[in-house]
């Protein structure tokens, strides 16, 4: 692997470097998967990056050790983004350290999989804490900064963006994880709302919706080859994709090129919501 690849050959070397520079972003669960290749690819566009894990401190400085080799600042930080005392906590910190808040990736969240009757209320409250009160907790928490900041225009057009980490799952149904779809079309319409609420107050606020990528929460589906044919099936692009792809998204997403996209959910899924089976059926 060259040091422009991501993990799996992604080029990395198409982000600009002084894309986001000076701005200032916060991404959840940035030490695995798609965290932790939008906190990469965040620094390399010239921001700087807190990296917020709750559980997995080594992970963390690995990707600020790669993040700082950006020449932009970076920094670990430990919260579980389902508690509101450490979510307040945590970007408050980053307030004082960093000076402000421009960008929030608000992408924590796990799965807690089972037939319906077997869900326990702890699974589904687990999924529905992380995943959709996480966001809210975050968002929240990071407006109140970009309403005290407001507009900086050498910075940004906009006083701050929200990037929520949906799945293609806030409008496919998906049987055996009712809680996971649940919390991400509580995503959908938290967002959407959201843009509509702070559109008038230069806040953007958009959603990446992330189709089958390789990392660990979703494993079972791509680790063996009879499970990545079948999962390829449902991709008509014909790959599996990598976390990389969710990087470059958020970049655009969060630059001032995309300032006119608001309250949008951007779906990098290779085709997976094209209904491919309708491409032989139907
Ligand atoms: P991952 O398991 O690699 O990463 C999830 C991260 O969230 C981990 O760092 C984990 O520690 C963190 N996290 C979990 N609970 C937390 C908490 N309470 N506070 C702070 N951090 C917490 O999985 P991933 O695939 O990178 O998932 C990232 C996001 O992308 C999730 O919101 C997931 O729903 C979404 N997503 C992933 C896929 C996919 O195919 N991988 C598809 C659609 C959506």
């Amino acid at each position: 692997m060259s040091s422009t690849e991501g993990t799996s050959g992604t080029p990395q070397s198409v982000i600009p470097a002084h894309l986001l520079r000076g701005q200032k972003a916060l991404v959840t669960g940035a030490n695995s998967g798609i965290g932790r290749a939008t906190a990469v690819a965040l620094g390399r566009a010239g921001a700087d990056v807190v990296v917020n894990y709750v559980a997995g401190k080594d992970e963390a400085e690995k990707v600020v050790e790669e993040i700082t080799g950006f020449g932009v600042r970076a920094a670990a930080y430990e919260a579980d983004v389902s508690d509101e005392q450490q979510v307040v906590a945590m970007t408050d910190r980053m307030v004082r350290e960093f000076g402000t808040i421009d960008i929030l990736v608000a992408n924590a969240g796990l799965q807690r999989d089972a037939p319906f009757t077997e869900m326990t209320l702890a699974q589904w409250q687990k999924v529905l804490d992380v995943n959709l009160t996480g966001q809210f907790l975050c968002a929240r928490e990071a407006t109140k900064e970009f309403l005290r900041r407001g507009v900086v225009p050498e910075v940004s057009r906009a006083a701050g963006k929200i990037i929520c980490m949906s799945s293609v799952h806030q409008i496919i149904p998906w049987a055996g994880h009712v809680n996971y779809a649940s919390s991400k079309g509580g995503v959908q319409m938290m967002m959407e709302t959201l843009a509509q609420e702070l559109a008038p107050k230069k806040i953007r606020v958009n959603a990446i919706a992330p189709g089958a990528i390789k990392t660990p929460i979703n494993r079972s589906a791509w680790e063996t080859p009879q499970a990545r044919e079948d999962l390829l099936r449902l991709i008509p692009y014909d790959r599996i994709g990598d976390p990389e792809d969710i990087g470059h998204a958020a970049v655009g997403l969060a630059s001032d090129l995309m300032d006119y996209v608001v309250g949008t959910t951007l779906y990098v899924d290779g085709g997976m919501t094209l209904f491919p089976g309708f491409a032989t059926g139907g």
